[in-house]
């Protein structure tokens, strides 16, 4: 039976929370008996949803601003 766990890929400090963040990538690894390399099927951002509270355009990780990416210069 496949598995899927959300794993931190990057952090960085972010102006929009005031604290560091954390990229995440949702990776699925196929069941033992599969030859198949783990996979990644998304990310978020680890403060996204309380990110997204606050009524403010943020980032893309937030889904309000597609032309941010805190993430895009670590
Ligand atoms: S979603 Fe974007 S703006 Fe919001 S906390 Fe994460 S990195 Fe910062």
């Amino acid at each position: 039976m496949s598995t899927t766990n959300w794993q931190t890929i990057k952090v960085c400090w972010c102006d929009h929370v005031s604290k560091d963040v954390g990229l995440e990538a949702n990776v699925v690894f196929p069941a033992d008996i599969l030859p198949d390399e783990p996979r990644v099927i998304g990310h978020r951002c680890s403060e996204a949803f309380a990110c997204n509270l606050d009524g403010r355009a943020s980032c893309i990780w937030a889904g309000t601003n597609p032309t941010f990416d805190p993430f895009s210069a670590v």
